[in-house]
C-alpha cells in the first residue's frame, strides 16, 4: 500500500489550506424593493426581475 514518505510540515499544510476558505455570498440590492437579493436571481421579496417582470411574491 502506498504510504507518504514523510510527515506534512505545518508550513506545507498551511499552504495547501490557504485556498480552503469560503467566500462571502454575493448579494445586491433589488432595484424594485431595495431588499438584498442574489445577482441574476428573481427577488424573493417582490418577485421582480429585469425591471418589471413579476413572477411570484413570496407571501
Ligand atoms: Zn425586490
Amino acid at each position: 500500500m502506498a504510504v507518504p514518505k514523510r510527515k506534512t510540515t505545518p508550513s506545507k499544510r498551511g499552504m495547501r489550506r490557504s485556498h480552503d476558505a469560503l467566500k462571502a455570498e454575493a448579494f445586491q440590492e433589488c432595484p424594485n424593493c431595495g431588499e438584498l437579493k442574489r445577482p441574476h436571481h428573481v427577488c424573493p421579496a417582490c418577485g421582480y426581475y429585469n425591471g418589471r417582470e413579476i413572477i411570484a411574491p413570496s407571501y
